[in-house]
């Protein structure tokens, strides 16, 4: 095919679930592309010469590679060319903020769509699935070394799958009683499925991982525990759990629920009715997950309070579409100054309305608040969604060094703490970021803990990769 007539293909569509055959379930929303679909999709990539869209991709996948097998209809190779970089695909393909990373990069977008990369990844993980494909890799012969993990989400997941398959003994501490981290108790499942990711975490686990749940560490038991019990390096992926307050007086009444606190409660089954109007305050994607949950578990007002525009809001485009073809309506410039109740109970949110002020060097303007703007919005529950912190784990006899983010403070190249035995990554070192980001750092730790045990330059040949930390 002649480049011309690629550009002249459009960029394909997902089929998506009718708003009135969605909001009442957690079904997956969006479907993948059928053969057919996916082959034109992959027709679109223009095979460049410097493939930018793999410098966008933080596990920097062959996206040229897969998609020109893909469209060779080589499905199998071109599944296992992701693999080669990704433990994960099946969850970044579904979850990936792509916008942002390989299709934020992609040439065609430059005039136009972009491939629609994360579609064409999909496709050939649920090609798998539908042909009931092995996606387990082979282990190494168990080498006697034991490596204990803390927390269960992707950046343990990968750094313990990596270890395992080179025939260290890796042990999983989590302190719920599921796996998976955020992706279980924080991304809705009309958004991950959860047998997707059960299925792709079975394949992790293929060389004996074992995932202990409700342990823990700091609590059940110490990192010193866990040095006496023979485990010889640690790593640590606890994420950022810890939901960022508002600092408003009435915070603490009854209907006032903070987002990943929201979400966890509903993801381990809780039934979470917060009765009819509810608020969310927020512009990121979990403020989105909280307002579309809320609306499925049967509340018919829910709206969004977000103190910029639409144009500063950091969810990705196709979360606010959903949203809004919804019902949720989102009413921006406003930002809640007080909760009133009585009592004990939450009855009113006094909100300010705010205009942007002074933009700083990326352009982001700060809200400011317009002088008596006050108004007053009649709510039955309020869920804040500004942010995450790391919660730490609670060990006085182990101290790390922190950044002033309050994450942990690593080495850039090889994810070492101030504890040598010690290494962390994903949320725990770079703030709540994403599924994609956690991976790559839990590859990066695997092999600086497999130089550490075998006695190894943890640093030769290694380059630090950019990353931002954020607030
Ligand atoms: C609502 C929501 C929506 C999101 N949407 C997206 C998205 O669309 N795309 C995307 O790429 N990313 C998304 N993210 C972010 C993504 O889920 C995270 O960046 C990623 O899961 C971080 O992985 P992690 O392994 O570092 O930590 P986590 O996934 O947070 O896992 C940490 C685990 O450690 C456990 N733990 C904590 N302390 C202890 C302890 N002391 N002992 C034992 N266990 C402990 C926790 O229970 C948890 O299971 C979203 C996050 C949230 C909250």
């Amino acid at each position: 095919m002649k480049p011309k007539e690629r550009m002249a293909i459009p960029r394909q569509k997902a089929k998506e679930l009718a708003v009135a055959n969605r909001i009442t379930n957690f079904d997956e929303v969006t479907s993948g592309f059928d053969e057919e679909t996916a082959i034109k999709e992959a027709n679109r990539c223009l095979q460049c010469k410097k493939p930018v869209c793999r410098d966008g991709c933080p596990i920097h996948n062959n996206i040229p590679k897969f998609i020109e097998l893909l469209r060779e209809k080589k499905f199998e190779e071109a599944y296992w060319t992701i693999r080669e970089t990704s433990s994960l695909p099946a969850v970044c393909s579904r979850v990936c903020p792509h916008e942002f990373q390989c299709e934020g990069s992609c040439i065609r977008g430059k005039k136009g769509d972009p491939v629609a990369i994360g579609m064409l990844e999909r496709y050939l993980v649920d090609w798998m699935v539908d042909h009931n494909k092995d996606i387990s890799r082979e282990c190494a012969l168990p080498n006697n070394k034991k490596v204990a993990f803390v927390g269960s989400g992707p950046a343990s997941m990968t750094a313990a799958f990596h270890l395992a398959h080179d025939g260290y003994t890796c042990t999983i501490f989590e302190s719920l009683p599921a796996f998976g981290g955020m992706l279980t108790v924080g991304i809705p499942a009309y958004r991950l499925p959860r047998d997707i990711i059960n299925a792709e975490f079975d394949a992790l686990k293929s060389c004996g991982v074992e995932v202990i749940n409700n342990k823990t560490i700091g609590k059940d038991k110490t990192l010193e525990d866990l040095k006496n019990e023979g485990f010889e390096a640690v790593f640590i992926g606890i994420g950022a759990h810890a939901s960022r307050k508002l600092g408003v007086e009435g915070e603490d009444l009854d209907g006032v629920l903070h987002g990943v606190d929201y979400l966890r409660r509903v993801n381990l089954g809780e039934d979470m009715d917060l009765g009819p109007n509810v608020v969310v305050v927020g512009g990121g994607n979990v403020a989105i997950d909280c307002a579309r949950t809320a609306l499925r578990m049967g509340s018919d007002k829910v709206f969004i309070l977000y103190r910029r525009t639409i144009e500063e809001m950091p969810a990705a485009a196709a979360e606010i579409h959903h949203l809004e073809e919804e019902g949720v309506k989102i009413e921006f410039l406003a930002a809640p100054v007080k909760i009133h109740g009585e009592n004990g109970k939450l009855t009113k949110i006094e909100c300010i309305r705010m205009e942007l002020g002074e933009c700083d060097a990326s352009g982001r303007c700060r809200p400011v608040p317009v002088e008596g703007s006050n108004f007053m919005i009649e709510a039955d529950a309020i869920i804040p969604a500004i942010s995450q912190d790391v919660e730490h784990i609670a060990d006085k006899g182990t101290t790390f060094d922190l950044t002033r983010w309050n994450t942990f403070d690593v080495d850039e190249v090889t994810l070492q703490t101030s504890v040598p035995w010690v290494f962390a990554g994903g949320d725990a070192v770079l703030g709540p970021q994403t599924a994609a980001k956690a991976v790559y750092q839990g590859k990066v730790a695997a092999e600086s803990i497999r130089r550490y045990l075998e006695g190894e330059d943890l640093r030769a040949g290694r380059e630090p990769k950019e990353e931002e930390e954020t607030e």
